[in-house]
């Protein structure tokens, strides 16, 4: 009985573990690599396993870090079921669809400079054909109900409360009167986020696979960030521009849409209007809305309110590019919500180039910013941006709030492990190697708990857990 890590170690991206017992292969995640250039031409390397070999896949969530290589899987040979929650299918059927496209969209452009220099040309990553093929696969699941997807092995999704449907994923593995249980933590969300539930605790496991994204940080509280949106509005009240907000299609652009409505008077929204300019986000607006009883209790509260269940009178969906250059004439009063999160492609891009020079205007970051992305140059405070190649002007007011995080915190990671009355051990993913190290020591320092930064293609044997520990610690 074996767990292999093979993505996902040491970085952010690229989720992807293989259990394995004598005759039994599933594969947990099947993330894309994301960041530099070279990182990604990884993404077409062949897996470091015969996708024909493996019986079956479970996802936590539809974030493309954990399901982005799905279609390639399958297009490699992967014939077997993909497990996970129904609203991860939902968003799958977006994101994935989306990412072939993209993908079939790069290659035209690579390939059109390929052969201007006389290169051999590339194929797209996989297409959207591919993208659509891979969802017949998809078996969509409900939290909290145990079952057997293969003999000897049983599944159960808990809420993770990161995006909708997204899961902490217990395993019981058996093998010769052998159990073990294994648990994923996926993605865990932040405590006190907008619409989703909290992170589900989880009683006990031999061994737990955990994130460790801000595994060295701690959010701002909710009510301070709530605080913050409402002075960046009243600024914004006066002066005669336009308001962006870069975000992320899927999670972020429904949060900020629940918190607009949600602080619609408070915030003095109605003499604005509100633009969500993006297509992804449009309809993975539409799968949060079909997955009402997902909520927490205060959004389930307005979900069942019949007159607040309507979104802001005022707010417009642009679907297509026609709509979106139809905001290009709007000087003043029009609030943008588009993508991407980091602006470094999509439609924001475009706004930014039309409103980011006139100081009347404001930008409101509200995600995570990598280094090196346009929004990252904002929040640092540049006083020229380079948009397709040309250098434009920051005249228009940058906020930055940091309290919104799909993540749970340094503090939220720890309460989330506290949960676990049996004190199992613990190996540290998804997470650069600062954060993963931090936490590792601040869990060590507290409860002297065991736990191990994961190592790239660790194998772990689980039948002797405890031991694969300490050789990680050398
Ligand atoms: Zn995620
Ligand atoms: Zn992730």
């Amino acid at each position: 009985m074996q767990l292999k890590i093979l993505g996902a170690a040491g970085e952010v991206t690229g989720s992807c573990y293989l259990l394995e017992t004598s005759d039994r292969r599933i594969l947990v995640e099947c993330g894309l690599k994301q960041g530099s250039r070279q990182d990604e031409e990884a993404n077409r390397d062949d897996f470091p396993f015969d996708p024909e070999s493996v019986d079956a896949v479970v996802l936590t969530h539809g974030h493309i870090d954990h399901s982005g290589r799905l279609p390639l899987l399958v297009r490699r040979g992967y014939r077997g079921p993909i497990y996970c929650h129904r609203a991860t299918r939902d968003l799958c059927q977006v994101m994935l669809r989306d990412a072939g496209f993209l993908n079939e969209k790069e290659a035209v452009w690579e390939n059109r400079k390929r052969e201007r220099k006389g290169l051999q040309l590339i194929e797209p990553l996989y297409t959207m054909a591919d993208a659509e093929r891979s969802m017949e696969s998809f078996h969509g699941l409900v939290y909290d109900r145990r079952q057997e997807i293969l003999p000897g092995v049983e599944i159960r999704l808990r809420d993770a409360g990161h995006i909708l449907g997204s899961a902490i994923l217990e395993v019981w593995l058996t093998e010769q009167n052998q159990k073990r249980k294994i648990v994923f933590s996926g993605d865990l969300g932040h405590r006190g986020a907008p619409i989703l539930k909290d992170p589900k605790r989880i009683a006990g496991a031999d061994l737990v696979l955990m994130e460790s994204t801000y595994g060295d940080r701690q959010h701002r509280s909710w009510p301070d960030t709530l605080e913050e949106f409402s002075r960046i509005f009243a600024d914004c009240a006066a002066s005669r521009g336009n308001i962006l907000i870069p975000a992320f299609a899927v999670g972020r652009s429904q949060e900020l849409l629940y918190l607009l409505n949600r602080h619609y008077r408070e915030w003095g929204l109605d003499r604005w209007r509100v633009f969500l300019d993006s297509p992804m986000a449009i309809q993975a607006t539409s799968v949060y809305r079909k997955y009402g009883h997902l909520y927490d209790e205060e959004a389930r509260q307005l979900w069942r309110d019949p007159a607040r269940r309507r979104l802001m009178p005022n707010l417009h969906y642009t679907r297509t590019t026609q709509q979106s250059m139809r905001l290009n004439t709007i000087r003043s009063g029009a609030i943008i919500v588009a993508s991407s999160g980091m602006c470094t492609g999509g439609r924001i891009k475009h706004h930014l180039k039309n409103n980011v020079w006139r100081k009347e205007c404001h930008v409101i970051i509200t995600g995570f910013q990598a280094a090196g992305t346009t929004g990252r140059a904002l929040v640092d405070g540049a006083r020229f941006i380079r948009l397709w190649g040309e250098a434009v002007r920051v005249a228009a007011t940058v906020h930055t709030i940091g309290g919104l995080s799909a993540h749970a915190d340094r503090d939220g990671l720890v309460a989330w492990y506290g949960g676990f009355e049996n004190h199992p051990p613990v190996i540290l993913v998804h997470g650069e190697p600062r954060a993963a190290t931090a936490l590792r020591e601040i869990m060590t320092q507290r409860n002297s708990d065991p736990v191990v930064v994961a190592r790239p293609r660790q194998e772990i044997d689980l039948l002797n857990i405890p031991d694969v520990l300490r050789p990680a610690q050398a």
